[in-house]
């Protein structure tokens, strides 16, 4: 006798479906905006994206911004929400399926007094105090804010805002509940969800900002959002919010235009900033201790970085020590040793930084 197996499969309900990777992004302007200001930020986002969050910026309408008619003035909240309803009337991001609209204005009024504004861009499921923070759902995404905080605001005719080309990639970002930098901590989705300014004055000079810092005095854009772990870490931010942003709106386009293009993939290259600070004097034992950072324009090519040193400064480059993040302490005693750094995937590694930092004993 042979017994009969029924097997019965469940299927069960779970809403799974294919995910997007192209997050839509569609430019409209306001009245009196600067149209050509407006389209050079609006195509900024497509160098400013970091491919390593696995999604992709696509420009609605080719990258040309589409004109409205909305009031121009008034609060940032008044101008942002009079643009939303305007363009939900016109029925425009149905048309083009964005997941983000960017509205490009002429000035952007600060909520302090004294101080300049140049953008907005409100995501309070991410970021407020208190708030929910990221919940995925069966398909690892959240998309609670895709009806409300889909939408950034930013200024054209500002001249204080002129100078800083990532202004809207800055506004961008916090769509994505990137920070800036430190105060105030912990309003946004992770403690380590901040913007990186460095700035040291000696041994060598350096100041740099990353994209989410805004614009601190004199400081050179590095191009790209932090990525240090712990510390400023916007690209971990990014890498979590990204794939929920690009599904806000699924379906293809009707709305004709066609894309901007793609990122393209970016290849190992060497550090470009190498930057520190003096931690510790004469501890441990006679040891001078440095704190040392580098920026790396592509993070996704690469798996490790090395360090190595030249002591005294001046003496061939010798190979110390391998970290994975951007980041390490460095010890020296009896002379000063001069720092760069190496990116390495598990094949092979890019050449020495040209930049370094030297790491001084004074003990
Ligand atoms: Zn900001």
């Amino acid at each position: 006798m042979r017994k009969l197996i029924l097997v019965i499969v469940y299927f069960l309900s779970v809403s799974v479906y294919a995910l997007e990777t192209e997050i839509t992004v569609l430019g409209v302007t306001l009245p009196g905006a600067n149209i050509n200001q407006a389209n050079t930020y609006l195509n900024s986002l497509i160098s400013y994206w970091p491919t390593s969050t696995g999604t992709t910026v696509k420009l609605a309408n080719g990258g040309v911004t589409i004109p409205i008619a909305s009031t121009p003035s008034g609060s940032a909240d008044v101008q942002l929400s009079a643009a939303k309803t305007a363009e939900q009337n016109l029925g425009l991001r149905n048309l083009y399926q964005a997941d983000v609209i960017l509205f490009f204005t002429t000035i952007v009024p600060a909520p302090i007094p004294n101080r300049i504004a140049c953008g907005y861009a409100p995501q309070y499921n991410w970021t407020a105090a208190g708030a929910k923070k990221f919940v995925p759902d069966a398909n690892g995404i959240d998309r609670a804010g895709s009806e409300l905080w889909y939408a950034g605001l930013i200024a054209t005719t500002e001249t204080a805002c002129n100078p800083y080309p990532e202004t809207a990639a800055h506004e961008f970002g916090h769509l994505f509940a990137a920070g800036h930098l430190k105060p105030p901590a912990n309003i946004y989705l992770f403690p380590d969800s901040h913007a990186m300014h460095i700035s040291i004055g000696y041994p060598v000079y350096a100041n740099y900002r990353t994209i989410m810092a805004g614009g601190p005095q004199g400081a050179t854009l590095t191009g790209n959002f932090s990525s240090v772990s712990g510390a400023w870490d916007n690209l971990n931010t990014l890498n979590t919010t990204a794939l929920s942003v690009a599904n806000y709106r699924t379906g293809s386009s009707s709305g004709g235009g066609g894309g901007g293009g793609g990122g393209g993939e970016c290849t190992l290259q060497a550090p470009t900033v190498i930057a520190g600070s003096l931690v510790n004097q004469c501890l441990p034992q006679l040891n001078t201790e440095h704190s040392v950072t580098w920026l790396d324009a592509c993070p996704s090519a690469s798996t490790k970085y090395e360090v190595w040193y030249s002591q005294p400064d001046g003496a061939d480059d010798v190979k110390g020590w391998e970290t994975t993040s951007a980041s390490t302490p460095v010890f020296v005693i009896g002379a000063d040793s001069r720092i760069r750094i190496k990116s390495c995937n598990n094949v092979q590694c890019s050449s020495l930084s040209a930049m370094s930092y030297l790491a001084y004993y004074d003990c």
